[in-house]
């Protein structure tokens, strides 16, 4: 919280967030998606989350009560703005359970990842290593390819098991006297493996102290946040990215956190008004992170939604308990998939969130996903992102089932059926 605002000014605080969010028994009718598309099964969560009521009224709203600047008016316009995005970055702190001046709010997990490759740039040398899951959505290995080219550094892949998990005895082997960070994927977009990123960072820690060099843990958080309980500070990392829109919050707005021990230790890497203390002809002093770390207009609407998200998912874990609901379905759709001939799941049913990819051996995913479209089934088909994993375990194109908080058992079995049809149809165009 930025000091010198009071919210008792505007007696705000309630009115504008916590009072917000209702809890409804029925969570569809909570999305106008829904309403507005009545035949559509979604099931690609893991791309993009629907959109609660809360969310997109307040998102309006703001622009139609409160729009103005942070920061910089003295009137109350843009005070209340201020505030709006001062709480807003508390609440969404406050989820994670970090320190609001840890948290930098970015475009996304896109750009999080981009700018933090950028910020380490100046910690790196020649012949330092970069150890990165194989697993990674390419969000979270180009910016790591191209660092670690202009620094001359070596990016060295840990694999997995046969389950899809981060193999323990590759990445130990891996790890260096030159190591100087580690990337790593909370869950995986295309199998929706959950890493134990807390034992990881414990046991990496352990084994590399004897060198004392100083270590930066980086992770791509953007499948996890929807579904885990994620506690950054307790995992014990350097930096923690994630967008808005895969948790119901909106587009166009996302962060990443900052340990607050290093938060002022890098040179920005995007300049401009707002993230300065002092200016002269040649030199600049910056403000404390993390607004030396968010110049120019930031996305206060964007914020005020993401924190009405937040509160989203926390009344609905605690009332509704979406996160034991996800995994029921979950089981459901994995078991009912395996009974279906020639049908191939990525990695076994163990620590994944409500996320599976899965290919037919005869049959590309594209058509079957095309079916399925016909029939208002959203999913998504492809290689997700992550070309590289693809290629090393030799996966074929294949199609990802995401389930979000509104999805329901009927959905679940409408989409076997469908699935079940469309193997049908394709088995009986080559019989012809
Ligand atoms: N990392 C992972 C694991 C993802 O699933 C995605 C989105 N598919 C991204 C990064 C990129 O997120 P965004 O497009 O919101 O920047």
């Amino acid at each position: 919280m930025q000091k010198g605002y009071n919210y008792d000014k505007f007696m705000i605080k309630d009115k504008l967030f916590s009072e917000k969010v209702r809890i409804s028994n029925n969570l569809k009718k909570d999305f106008p998606i829904f309403k507005n598309n009545k035949k559509l099964i979604y099931l690609d969560n893991a791309a993009t989350t629907q959109k609660p009521n809360s969310v997109l009224k307040n998102y309006i709203e703001y622009y139609e009560k409160y729009n103005s600047n942070i920061h910089r008016g003295i009137y109350d316009l843009s005070e209340m703005s201020s505030l709006i995005y001062e709480y807003s970055k508390e609440n969404i702190s406050n989820f994670f359970n970090i320190n609001s001046e840890e948290l930098v709010f970015t475009k996304g997990t896109t750009d999080s990842l981009n700018q933090i490759s950028r910020m380490l740039e100046s910690k790196c040398e020649l012949n330092d290593e970069i150890l990165i899951t194989i697993d990674q959505h390419h969000s979270n290995l180009i910016p790591w390819q191209k660092l670690s080219q202009r620094k001359g550094m070596n990016l060295k892949f840990v694999y997995l098991d046969e389950n899809f998990e981060i193999d323990n005895e590759d990445l130990l082997k891996k790890i260096s006297q030159n190591t100087k960070i580690i990337v790593l994927s909370h869950v995986s977009n295309v199998t929706g493996k959950i890493h134990p990123i807390k034992e990881i960072v414990e046991t990496i820690k352990d084994s590399l102290k004897i060198y004392n060099n100083s270590l930066y843990f980086v992770i791509d958080g953007a499948q996890a946040v929807a579904h885990l309980d994620v506690d950054i500070n307790d995992l014990n990392v350097d930096f923690y990215a994630f967008s808005s829109h895969k948790m119901y919050g909106p587009m166009g707005i996302g962060g990443f956190y900052i340990n607050k021990n290093i938060k002022n230790d890098f040179e920005p890497v995007i300049y401009g008004g707002d993230a300065i203390e002092d200016v002269t002809e040649l030199s600049v002093k910056y403000l404390e992170a993390p607004q030396k770390y968010e110049p120019g207009t930031q996305n206060v609407a964007g914020a005020y939604g993401l924190s009405l998200a937040v509160d989203f998912l926390r009344k609905n874990r605690k009332k509704n308990s979406i996160e034991k609901k996800e995994k029921e379905l979950f089981n459901y759709l994995y078991d009912s998939l395996l009974e279906i001939e020639d049908i191939k799941i990525i990695g076994d049913k163990k620590n994944k969130i409500s996320l599976l990819t899965f290919s037919h051996k005869k049959i590309h995913s594209h058509d079957l996903s095309y079916y399925l479209s016909t029939n208002n089934i959203a999913v998504r088909s492809g290689m997700h992102c992550a070309y590289p994993l693809y290629k090393k375990y030799n996966l074929e194109s294949s199609i990802r089932v995401s389930i979000g908080c509104y999805n329901t058992k009927k959905e679940i079995d409408y989409f076997i059926k469908k699935i079940k049809d469309s193997i049908s149809f394709f088995n009986n165009l080559d019989d012809k």
